[in-house]
């Protein structure tokens, strides 16, 4: 959006002679404060971290470069009838299917690159050094990010970009375990299946030791016929159908792409079901997971799957922790941390666990003490009672 404006803006100044008065309107605040208020110690800073930089570097080139004066206003987009005419034309380039030639060229005498050394920090130096150093991008992480970048784009439509995909992966409506789970995964740093054909008398923990198969984050997730996970995505679909007619069939990159997922517009119900899919999806990829790495490590017989009663247990546990922790973290006593209640409840509603939401809810309210208080509480030293010992002074 703010890289159009910027197009805009340009394909506007190319087009009036230089010496005509030429009044700008623009519908993006931050573009507006770039260009006027911020413009001196952006240009001073060489734009740097900015990812528009050589858009807005063009612009001031070619603004220092006019005779007449410009003016630029920040007008809201619903506030004039000629900004909907914009809108309306915005929408119908969208639609193009060939990209126009847009000439970005400027006089270079009015370009200044680089930073101001005057106004040059260490801080500032130290993350540009920083920037210069290219990280090599790992093959497996290319792989699982268009893997889960198309799975993502089957679902919600438009595919999505590399860094939407690391952003949405930090979102707060999954728990952090499992953001550094889904991270880890995304990268292919666990060590499972082909990492071991290479370690010498380690070879055969590449086999996966229930189906005696090649062993991959895939199979353990989405493969494997006995370690539980068919049994968590059967559940998951049965707690899913109620609140959602499309049930998606997981898969690695629908897994790995679930905290961007959306499922079609922008209202508040649709907001709440994208939320709890993404919780659903993530907390039961992350019990496999758990599931999987506690069958192998913590049993005497790793080759025996987990019973269906013990999977079916485990899942009905998180997902109702899961419930809890998000009512808690509803409470109006976290101030500005605090999750709405509305979307919460709209979160929890359509699915098995909404009598369960509710009564937390009516408990609350009608005063009814939620929780086990001090028992899970450290002791409270200030006030233990020490009998006939010494005090601290007396030693
Ligand atoms: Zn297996």
């Amino acid at each position: 959006m703010e890289a159009a404006d910027l197009l805009s803006i340009v394909c506007a100044i190319k087009e009036q002679s230089i010496d005509c008065v030429l009044m700008i309107k623009c519908a993006t605040r931050r573009v507006v404060r770039n260009l006027t208020v911020n413009s001196k110690s952006n240009y001073d800073n060489g734009w740097f971290g900015n990812p528009n930089a050589p858009l807005y570097r063009t612009i001031i080139c070619l603004l220092r470069a006019r005779q007449a004066k410009t003016y630029i206003q920040y007008v809201p987009i619903h506030s004039h009838a000629l900004m909907k005419n914009v809108h309306k034309l915005a929408k119908s380039a969208a639609d193009k299917r060939q990209e126009d030639n847009i000439d970005l060229t400027y006089p270079a005498d009015f370009d200044v690159p680089g930073m101001s050394l005057k106004h040059l920090t260490q801080s500032r130096a130290y993350k540009y050094i920083k920037s210069l150093k290219r990280v090599k991008d790992r093959t497996s992480t290319v792989t699982n990010l268009d893997r889960a970048r198309y799975a993502n784009g089957e679902i919600s439509g438009p595919i999505p970009r590399d860094y939407q995909l690391w952003k949405s992966i930090r979102t707060k409506d999954v728990r952090r375990p499992i953001r550094d789970f889904l991270w880890r995964a995304m990268h292919s740093t666990y060590k499972v299946g082909r990492y071991w054909s290479h370690v010498k008398d380690k070879e055969h923990w590449a086999i996966c030791p229930i189906c005696q198969c090649d062993e991959s984050m895939e199979h353990i997730l989405t493969e494997c016929p006995g370690n539980g996970q068919e049994t968590i995505w059967a559940l998951a679909r049965d707690f899913w159908k109620n609140k959602h007619p499309y049930w998606p069939k997981p898969s690695l990159g629908s897994i790995l792409s679930c905290t961007s997922t959306s499922f079609g517009g922008t209202s508040k119900r649709t907001r709440a079901t994208n939320r709890m899919y993404r919780i659903l999806i993530a907390e039961s990829a992350h019990l496999i997971w758990k599931l999987r790495c506690k069958h192998i490590f913590n049993t005497a017989t790793p080759t025996q799957p987990p019973t269906d009663a013990e999977v079916r247990h485990k899942w009905n546990h998180a997902m109702e922790q899961r419930m809890r922790l998000d009512f808690h973290m509803s409470h109006k006593h976290l101030t500005t941390k605090s999750l709405p209640m509305k979307l919460v409840a709209k979160t929890w509603s359509h699915t098995p666990l909404e009598s369960a939401f509710q009564s937390l809810r009516s408990d609350e309210q009608s005063g009814v003490l939620v929780g086990r208080g001090n028992i899970d509480r450290p002791p409270d030293h200030s006030q233990q009672d020490y009998g006939d010992l010494p005090s601290p002074t007396q030693l």
